[in-house]
């Protein structure tokens, strides 16, 4: 039946990796406590595929429920989303990011060793690479120390995974190190529902443009880069949650253990100010914003290299920064109209 774990299944990546894994052929089984998210997405992923995913509501780090939640199921792998992102919250509650996002990882690869499962793509970032000192970012550049509680708890399960790789040669794992995933689902039925103020820049952009915040600040003009504004690598959404269907698959039919880290990026930077364009020009709409100081933390420029997923998992990205800014409009609007609270 080809059942996958997906814990924090109902999250922004992890709603639309589902739908990708249903449209796949997989039957996701969606572990989440919905600390961060709605019980609603539940049902439009079941809207987007005709089919409800399962659902074990609960706490992945919570070992003994989870194995018994699991028991009648023969799970072929496990996509570990769960986890608290949010990097200026995990300055203030450092124990509660040490102790979500490694108590959950650590639960998964005990309950990996005693249900046989052998398969796991962990939910990395590429906060572990810091400002790099070559661009693009391939895999082999240097981690840099974090600059986070939440940066550190990925570092941290990284080697947490490898070190655990080392212990037991059975089992087969992929940390995907995501550069800035952005937008919807086109259908504008799943999309990202950020809590209070938005600390990534398009969820910022489309609640300006939705009038829900005043004014966007672009945080510095004056880095080196060419327009002066800082530059990422924005993927879209759905291309992330096919890089994990991509990677399910390629642990599923790899005969040979091993451990892995591999960046899913578009391999192309932009600038804030071409995104605040871009989003101007594809919507149509004209966007309040302001150039504010340099904010302390934010890294100048960083973008993938994204050649060993594009070999590796046979992947690349399909959409492009304009769909994605269309969608994420289009997901702005549907909340709007729904009057969800935000
Ligand atoms: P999200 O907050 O939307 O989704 C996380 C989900 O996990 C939520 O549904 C939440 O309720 C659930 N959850 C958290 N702790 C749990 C626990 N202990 N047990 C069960 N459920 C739990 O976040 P997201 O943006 O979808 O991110 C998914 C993963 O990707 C996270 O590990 C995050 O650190 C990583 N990541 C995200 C980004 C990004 O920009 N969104 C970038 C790099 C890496």
């Amino acid at each position: 039946m080809n059942y996958i774990l997906v814990t924090g299944g109902a999250g922004y990546i992890g709603s639309h990796t589902c739908v990708e894994l249903i449209e796949a052929g997989f039957n996701p089984i969606i572990v989440d406590n919905f600390s961060n998210s709605e019980k609603f997405v539940i049902d439009r992923i079941e809207e987007i595929t005709g089919k409800k995913p399962i659902l074990l509501e609960g706490d992945c780090g919570n070992n003994p429920w989870l194995t018994d939640a699991t028991k009648k199921y023969k799970i072929d792998g496990c996509i570990h989303f769960a986890a608290f992102k949010a990097v200026g919250e995990s300055t203030k509650e450092p124990l509660k990011y040490f102790e979500n996002n490694i108590g959950s990882t650590l639960s998964i690869l005990k309950w990996m060793k005693t249900s046989g499962c052998k398969n796991l793509v962990f939910s990395s970032s590429c906060t572990v690479y810091g400002q790099p000192d070559i661009l693009p970012v391939t895999e082999q550049s240097p981690k840099k120390p974090a600059e986070s509680p939440y940066g550190r708890t990925k570092q941290m399960c990284e080697d947490i995974i490898e070190d655990y790789y080392k212990s037991d040669k059975n089992i087969k794992a992929l940390a995907l190190r995501y550069f800035n995933p952005i937008g919807a689902h086109p259908s504008a039925l799943i999309g990202e529902l950020p809590l209070g103020v938005p600390n990534n820049l398009v969820p910022f952009i489309t609640q300006t443009a939705a009038g829900i915040r005043e004014k966007l600040t672009v945080f510095g003009n004056d880095y080196d880069t060419p327009d002066g504004t800082c530059i990422r690598d924005y993927i879209h959404v759905v291309d992330l949650a096919l890089a994990h269907v991509s990677a399910i698959q390629f642990l599923i039919n790899k005969d040979e253990s091993l451990v892995d880290f591999i960046n899913v990026g578009t391999g192309v930077g932009n600038s804030v100010l071409e995104v605040i364009n871009t989003f101007e020009q594809v919507n149509g709409v004209q966007l309040n914003y302001e150039i504010g100081e340099r904010r302390s933390g934010d890294i100048e420029k960083v973008y993938a290299d994204a050649s060993y997923i594009n070999k590796i998992l046979c992947w690349a990205t399909r959409k492009s920064l304009e769909q994605a800014l269309e969608d994420a409009w289009r997901w702005q609007k549907a909340i709007n109209k729904r009057a969800y609270k935000i």
